[in-house]
């Protein structure tokens, strides 16, 4: 079939919640995507920080047929190994006590607000508790992780939202303090904010949050969908910082394309938040995506992803500031690891289109950002494929 044929069918039959690129793509080799025609395109996006593998992963896929095979799904009246394992290697990679999966990122998000809510209640014998988040923040389209969502495009048609959630200055540990008080319960944000533009947390500004959250017994809820599962250089982005959350959000990567997120806690937590019956999921955790998370984790181990990202993000920095050099319209540089955001006065939207067409895709974040969060496996040659077809679409601009 065409791809106008292919296009037409999709417009007609799904809802129409997105402006997607003409782009009908088919299959993954590493770090390249083809579309039914058969062109081929170097994938500086990954799905949006999902593929940290890259495509067709042979012992990854191999991992996940034998498990088709076997046990797709149990439920969570039932123990199953997968997961079990799954979890273990979890809690190893993260330091935290205690984990719960689920379906997505939305979902860890909305796990670990209930999480802080049932901590306060149980501490304090009564309900009313607030939670303060970001502006420019992102954690979801669910009500719960849309009401802690600082984006009023994406807020303002579904209000009224979940009570009791302040906004702060992302940054600016001042702002964050004003705002607490006795019913003060959590604060969210993003390590790096992923959506709002690429803003990695400063180091007093995490320091001091978790300062201010130790003094109050106010808990700490570090959202790592994106900027987690070794994209930044460490496992997940607060081990750069010296400090633990005691509640943090996982997805995207953590299933490598198969639909999983989590929510752990410490110890500490888990003994004063959700008992049985407080939360629940039947997909949640089962053997798929638990044989899916599992093999990820192991991979990423032992092949030291983490100690590549460190490794390749040096060239990665270097090459994106001398096309910041060239440009006069692009401004500005930053991020960690391979999570990389170049802001550009020229629409974002127009050169990611125009990118497809010499074979690239990125993708875009906030209003003026071009957001690169390639596969983690990516090497030196692939920069400089990037930058060689990025440079060509600038160029014409
Ligand atoms: C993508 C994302 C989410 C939402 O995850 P979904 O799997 O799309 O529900 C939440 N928080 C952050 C930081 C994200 O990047």
């Amino acid at each position: 079939m065409k791809k106008e044929s292919y296009i037409q069918k999709a417009e007609e039959a799904l809802l129409h919640t997105y402006n997607r690129y003409p782009l009908v793509l088919d299959h993954g080799e590493g770090v390249y995507l083809y579309d039914t025609d058969g062109n081929e395109y170097l994938d500086f996006a990954a799905g949006i920080a999902v593929q940290a593998l890259g495509y067709h992963h042979e012992e990854y896929t191999k991992a996940l047929k034998e498990q088709a095979d076997k046990l797709l799904h149990t439920s969570n009246l039932y123990y199953n190994v997968p997961i079990m394992n799954a979890a273990e290697r979890l809690k190893k990679a993260s330091g935290m006590d205690r984990v719960f999966f689920t379906n997505s990122g939305t979902e860890a998000v909305e796990g670990a607000i209930k999480a802080a809510k049932k901590y306060a209640y149980t501490r304090d014998g009564h309900a009313g508790h607030e939670v303060i988040a970001m502006n420019q923040s992102f954690h979801g389209r669910s009500i719960g992780a849309l009401s802690v969502t600082g984006n009023q495009h994406y807020q303002q048609p579904f209000e009224p939202l979940m009570p009791g959630v302040k906004f702060a200055e992302f940054n600016q540990l001042e702002s964050v303090a004003s705002l607490v008080n006795e019913k003060t319960c959590a604060i969210i944000f993003e390590t790096v904010q992923g959506e709002g533009g690429i803003y990695p947390a400063d180091m007093e500004f995490i320091k001091g949050v978790r300062e201010l959250c130790d003094q109050h017994d106010i808990l700490l809820i570090l959202d790592e969908i994106q900027c987690g599962m070794g994209r930044t250089g460490e496992m997940f982005a607060w081990q750069h910082y010296g400090v633990k959350p005691d509640i943090m959000t996982s997805a995207k990567a953590l299933g490598c394309g198969v639909p999983v997120g989590a929510f752990l806690m410490t110890e500490k937590v888990a003994e004063k938040s959700l008992q049985p019956g407080d939360h629940g999921t039947t997909y949640g955790g089962n053997p798929f995506v638990g044989a899916a998370v599992d093999k990820v984790l192991e991979i990423m181990e032992r092949d030291q992803l983490v100690r590549h990202v460190k490794e390749i993000t040096p060239y990665l920095e270097q090459r994106l500031d001398e096309l910041v050099e060239k440009y006069d319209f692009l401004k500005a540089r930053r991020g960690m690891g391979l999570m990389q955001g170049v802001v550009s006065e020229k629409p974002v939207g127009q050169i990611a289109a125009k990118a497809i067409e010499k074979g690239l895709l990125i993708i875009t974040a906030g209003s003026d950002v071009l957001r690169l969060v390639p596969p983690l496996i990516i090497e030196k040659n692939h920069v400089d494929e990037m930058l060689q077809k990025l440079d060509s679409v600038l160029a014409e601009l």
